[in-house]
């Protein structure tokens, strides 16, 4: 029930727009970097001198406005110079919703076509980030599309479809972060049933390991991070077909600890004022994160 009423709060209009005017509070600056590209800059160079790479992602979702859209791919093209001439080591994450995918199809395309020229240019990767199921086909149809042109962009799967194995067996030659899921999805399209997502996450990763296509596992789950290791090392497959994600501020510890022992490993990096969704979005998947944020308001 929680986790319905996080789902349903992190995309109230309202609630998104106060929570920009007034700027982080419960907590949320433990989990998103910061409002500025010297802010997030700070962080990737930070998580850089210990051997971890990151993906950046400049929040923002569902804009029905081309000024804002707009805006948006501005500050994604700053953050594509800024990690060029700060020498980042990391790539970009892009949610289409808010390049326009809303207000017309063709003008989100034209704006990712511009983020990905530059991104070319400066030999940097763009992950489409996935976003609930009714924007899923649209997603896959643009990928396709810009996929004609661009070897340096790919996109995510969601294990918690049904369809996410034959999606997979499509996208063979593409770069793709695998996750559970985020979102409140129907019975029709999604398992329900956590031990079943588990499942499924875990059967298509091995899958993906064993057609060696790059992947990005992005889990804080540690029980399938084992599994996972050990299946490597039984299979004697390859490191560099894959890595390891987390969100940051999640399992520090463990984000270190993986590094460490030599696995690539990537940190996802939200950064921006459009911060409420995202964040109450971590609040359904793990209600303990709860904890820190009123720990937050009380003791600080
Ligand atoms: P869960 O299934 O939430 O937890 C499994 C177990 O792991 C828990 O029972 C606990 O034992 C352990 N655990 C988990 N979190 C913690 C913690 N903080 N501290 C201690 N133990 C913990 N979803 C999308 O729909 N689209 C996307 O584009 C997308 N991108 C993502 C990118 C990254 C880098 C990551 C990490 C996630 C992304 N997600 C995305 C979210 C994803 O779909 C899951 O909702 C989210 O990762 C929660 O699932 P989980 O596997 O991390 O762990």
């Amino acid at each position: 029930m929680m986790r319905n009423f996080f789902i349903h709060i992190s995309n109230n209009e309202f609630l998104n727009n106060q929570a920009k005017k007034w700027g982080f509070f419960l907590g949320a600056d433990k989990f998103i970097a910061g409002t500025t590209i010297q802010n997030v800059s700070k962080a990737v160079k930070q998580l850089n001198a210990t051997g971890i790479s990151c993906t950046l992602d400049n929040l923002g979702e569902f804009v029905l406005d081309k000024t804002e859209a707009s805006k948006a791919k501005d500050k994604i093209l700053s953050l594509l110079e800024a990690i060029e001439h700060e020498n980042m080591d990391c790539h970009l994450s892009v949610k289409l919703t808010q390049l326009g995918l809303d207000i017309d199809q063709d003008y989100c395309i034209l704006n990712m076509t511009e983020i990905l020229d530059l991104a070319k240019k400066y030999n940097i990767f763009v992950n489409i980030d996935m976003e609930d199921y009714a924007h899923y086909e649209q997603t896959l149809t643009i990928l396709k599309y810009l996929r004609k042109n661009y070897t340096n962009v790919g996109t995510v799967i969601q294990a918690y479809l049904y369809r996410s194995e034959d999606d997979l067996m499509d996208l063979k030659d593409v770069r793709i972060r695998l996750v559970k899921g985020a979102y409140k999805e129907d019975a029709k399209v999604a398992f329900q049933n956590q031990q079943e997502i588990d499942d499924n996450f875990l059967r298509l990763c091995k899958k993906r390991l064993l057609d060696g296509a790059f992947t990005s596992f992005a889990t804080h789950d540690h029980h399938i991070i084992d599994e996972l290791k050990n299946f490597v090392k039984e299979n004697n497959l390859d490191q560099e077909c894959f890595e390891f994600q987390m969100l940051y501020g999640f399992r520090n510890d463990l984000q270190s600890k993986l590094a460490k022992e030599g696995y690539h490993f990537c940190t996802y990096i939200p950064f921006g004022d459009d911060w409420f969704g995202y964040f109450v979005r971590r609040l359904a998947e793990r209600p303990q994160n709860l904890n820190l944020v009123i720990k937050d308001a009380f003791y600080t």
